[in-house]
């Protein structure tokens, strides 16, 4: 009998990972909160370090998905372990959703929809949350007209649209505002979200490239340059391109009438207090625990740490592995990752859940 896996989340983890497990000739069932699969991916225009278009990267993962189950449009009610796997129960989240088929776009009625699934295995790939912006009120996110957040840029980029200030004139001078949400004992998030130093040196270049005579200023604490190229990325933003860093964090953010920001910061190189105008702020958001996983590691009775994320079993040795038998993990669900890591991480975790499922066959 062919042996039956659910993959829990339908961003680029779960994408990568299922498409992987229907490889193996398992039946894969992958379930999404959302309407659509891609996750944070599919909002991406272009990625770091080579700015890569982000729709190439979903397009590869879709091409998994041909013999994939998928049902989008649900949330998880309920989890139950037995002896031979696992019983997973969803309701629709919104009306209009259900089953959804790789090779198509249409959607059967939800009277179609499945309410109950039965699997040898779970994986979970529930990925992250951004960090709501609006609760660092003195950055005035949702207060000031000309304060975005680097998803809402990236989405700006995605659509084609000029990025223009809310007043319709192109932003002369731009600050771009790394850390926030993370790094910040305030909100109680102590951890780095590890890819937004990167995501705000490739979209102060991303700017300048669309507006050469513009100013663009990154406000940072460290810059976290982690992996391969992304130094090169940050010498290409200021060599080629000129944008100014500014070793500091911002204080506070107030309005002047013409809808610009004025920002209050502390250049901690100089040791000098900085106040400056901007027409433009972009907020670096970082990540969060999914809430969707909260929910789901209370059914499971699955481990997080003081962050909130997924604990593995051993973060070194089984890194893909809950510590419940039957229920692996995937991706940003046990913290942040970049795409590349992400992608390597599902691999991995497809390779051991099916490694898994052949020994239960042995044994069976
Ligand atoms: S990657 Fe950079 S911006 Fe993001 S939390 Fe870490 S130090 Fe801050």
């Amino acid at each position: 009998m062919k042996q039956s896996v659910i993959v829990i989340g339908g961003g680029i983890s779960g994408m990568t990972a299922a498409g992987i497990l229907a490889l193996q000739g398992l039946d894969v069932t992958l379930l999404e909160k959302e309407t659509a699969i891609g996750g944070h991916v599919a909002h991406w225009d272009r990625l770091f370090p080579d700015r890569k278009k982000a729709s190439e990267v979903l397009d590869f993962a879709m091409e998994g998905l041909k013999k994939v189950k998928l049902v989008t449009g649900v949330t998880i009610s309920g989890i139950s372990k037995h002896d031979d796997g696992f019983t997973v129960s969803t309701s629709l989240q919104d009306a209009g959703c259900g089953m959804q088929d790789a090779n198509t776009t249409q959607l059967p009625p939800a009277a179609d929809h499945d309410s109950l699934f039965t699997a040898s295995a779970i994986l979970l790939a529930t990925g992250f949350d951004l960090f709501e912006a609006r609760k660092k009120e003195e950055y005035g996110y949702g207060i000031y007209n000309n304060v975005i957040t680097s998803a809402d840029l990236e989405k700006n980029f995605k659509s084609g649209k000029a990025i223009l200030t809310h007043e319709g004139k192109v932003p002369g001078r731009i600050g771009i505002v790394h850390c926030v949400g993370s790094r910040d004992e305030k909100v109680g998030n102590l951890y780095c979200s590890k890819v937004c130093c990167v995501t705000g040196v490739k979209q102060a270049i991303e700017l300048k490239e669309l507006y050469p005579a513009s100013e663009v200023f990154n406000f940072y604490m460290d810059l976290r340059m982690f992996d391969r190229h992304f130094e090169e990325l940050y010498y290409e933003a200021q060599q080629k391109w000129g944008v100014s860093f500014i070793r500091g964090r911002l204080s506070e953010c107030s309005e002047n009438p013409d809808g610009s920001i004025i920002l209050k910061t502390e250049d901690t190189l100089t040791g000098s207090p900085l106040k400056m105008t901007v027409d433009l702020l972009v907020l670096l958001t970082g990540f969060v625990p999914a809430q969707s996983a909260k929910t789901i590691c209370s059914m499971l009775d699955l481990k997080t740490g003081s962050d909130g994320f997924v604990n593995p079993a051993d973060s070194h040795t089984k890194n893909n592995l809950s510590g419940i038998n039957g229920v692996f993990l995937a991706g940003a669900v046990k913290g942040p990752v970049s795409i590349q890591e992400a992608i390597a991480d599902a691999r991995a975790a497809a390779a051991l859940l099916a490694g898994y499922i052949k020994s239960t066959l042995v044994n069976d």
